[in-house]
């Protein structure tokens, strides 16, 4: 089958003329990132690197970011990319874990390259996009080769990329991503996203996690990505203006940003296409508030890193259609895919009754990086285990209950906070909640709510309780709710619920 380099080279093959990257800054054509592709990947052959060898990077967005993953598939070699907001501790451990052979940092990290150089002796290229001190600068180590033509080594099943993932319960895991799988969610993306053919993607998330996978489905239509260095409504309305962006890829707390922006206006979202929102539980009421905000152009997409991004999909059309009820939902399956609901003894629950989310399909990982237990407890039976609980209604839409590991359990009662945070999102007042189990001597866990309440807007602690108990009953009804000014939000945006936990419990293992 096609690796992901082929999809790559062709594009650049098909379109050289063509914008792939802009931004106020430059823009870049196929060609010209042809060009530089195939100069990274000779200086990779002459730092040695052979398949299998790992390059690691650590950066804000920008296009020579996507170039030298590029150059990595291009070569057969490995991409590891560190989340920005990662501790120090965090990155000595991927890049140790990873066996990185290369490190390749921006000079917006210079500082932490600096401490990492003496922990991670195997690292033994130290690159720089921009100036850093004591490592060889990107753009003059490649300026004097002359571009080759562009030619993939490497089959479909060859791992490409480690994409670090979790820590919420110990250590972050290399999820191992073939070509394969990688190739699948392009395919998936092009074949369920119906994008017009002129798609201009605005990519307002690290590209490299979620959102830019987004990037190769883009260029294998012969569109033009728009990076923003960080997600800022200014940024998000100037680039859709400036740049005709007409596709965007969000988590839930970006959406709701925008929507509560006061600027909505200052867009023209007839001319949009498609705005995805993906990567966290959204809220029903936040949707339909966006539905009405900017038309027809939400899709949904649920996945996970182990399953790249696409396993549930509800489209553009359908969000119109659906019952006012069934728009908590995260869709049906992506083609190609299996999905089904296990209970605990991996039997498939019928309808209406929750299971574990689990995947077959050409997009599942191959395993995680040097972990054979966990990677059989994750792959057991043949299906990706995702940890995430979902049911099905009779129309065959299903709906994501919350992970496994965020249930909570007091005095008994199951609890997932989710259903607790879309009550509390039902008062206008409310920007965001977030719900975790707290340490309680008498029932083992208690229900906590930190909820932020939009600018300007006035809502008490009692208040918050007395809807839940009505909605949702006692069990479930915060025992304590905080209010705050904001959310604590990992490299992603996503709300960060270890970071919630981790005021409460000594150690969140
Ligand atoms: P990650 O592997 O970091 O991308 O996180 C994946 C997890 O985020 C999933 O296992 C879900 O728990 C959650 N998630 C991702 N997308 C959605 C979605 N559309 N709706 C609900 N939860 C989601
Ligand atoms: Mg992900």
């Amino acid at each position: 089958g096609a690796t992901v380099a082929d999809l790559i080279v062709s594009a650049i093959a098909r379109f050289p003329e063509r914008p792939a990257f802009a931004n106020d800054e430059a823009t870049v054509s196929y060609r010209e990132l042809g060009h530089m592709i195939s100069r990274i990947a000779q200086h990779f052959d002459d730092l040695g690197l052979r398949p299998g060898d790992t390059v690691a990077q650590l950066g804000v967005n920008r296009f020579e970011v996507f170039a030298v993953i590029a150059a990595i598939y291009l070569r057969g070699l490995r991409s590891v990319t560190l989340h920005a907001t990662g501790s120090e501790a965090d990155h000595e451990y991927v890049l140790n874990d990873s066996t990185a052979d290369v490190f390749i940092v921006d000079e917006y990290h210079r500082a932490r390259a600096e401490a990492l150089k003496p922990r991670c002796p195997r690292v033994r290229a130290w690159l720089s996009i921009g100036k850093v001190p004591g490592h060889v600068e990107l753009a003059s180590a490649i300026r004097d080769y002359t571009p080759q033509p562009l030619v993939p080594t490497g089959d479909s099943e060859q791992v490409i990329r480690l994409a670090y993932t979790g820590g919420t319960t110990g250590r972050p895991k290399g999820v191992m991503l073939s070509s394969r799988a990688l190739v699948t969610n392009a395919l998936l993306d092009l074949s369920t996203k119906d994008w017009p053919t002129d798609v201009r993607y605005l990519c307002v998330a690290p590209i490299s996690h979620g959102a830019g996978s987004l990037v190769i489905p883009t260029l294998m239509q012969g569109g033009c990505v728009t990076l923003l260095r960080g997600f800022s409504i200014d940024g998000v309305i100037a680039a859709i203006n400036t740049h005709g962006c007409n596709v965007t890829w969000m988590v839930p707390t970006m959406l709701y940003g925008l929507l509560d922006s006061g600027r909505t206006g200052e867009v023209d979202w007839s001319r949009f296409h498609s705005l995805i929102y993906s990567g966290a539980p959204a809220s029903p009421t936040r949707i339909r508030q966006a539905l009405a905000t900017f038309g027809p152009v939400l899709i949904q997409s649920y996945g996970q890193t182990e399953a790249p991004n696409d396993i549930l999909i509800l489209g553009r059309r359908e969000h119109a259609e659906l019952a006012d009820a069934q728009l908590s939902s995260a869709g049906r399956p992506y083609p190609q895919l299996r999905v089904c609901l296990l209970d605990e003894h991996g039997v498939e629950v019928p309808d209406g009754q929750r299971g574990e989310v689990c995947v077959r399909g050409p997009l599942v990982m191959s395993g995680y990086f040097n972990r054979p237990e966990e990677t059989a407890a994750a792959l057991a039976g043949d299906w990706l285990h995702t940890g995430d609980v979902a049911y099905k209604d009779a129309d065959g839409l299903y709906y994501i209950v919350d992970r496994k590991k965020d249930l909570i359990i007091s005095g008994g009662f199951n609890v997932y906070p989710k259903e607790v945070e879309d009550a509390i999102c039902v008062n206008p007042a409310v920007a965001a909640a977030a719900v975790i189990g707290i340490p309680d001597a008498k029932w083992g866990e208690l229900v906590m709510a930190y909820v932020q309440l939009k600018e300007g807007c006035v809502l008490s602690e009692e208040q918050i309780t007395a809807e839940v108990r009505l909605a949702k009953g006692a069990v479930a009804t915060p025992k304590r709710v905080e209010l705050v000014s904001a959310l604590p939000l990992t490299a992603l945006g996503k709300i960060d619920k270890k970071a919630l936990r981790a005021r409460h419990w000594a150690s969140d293992a």
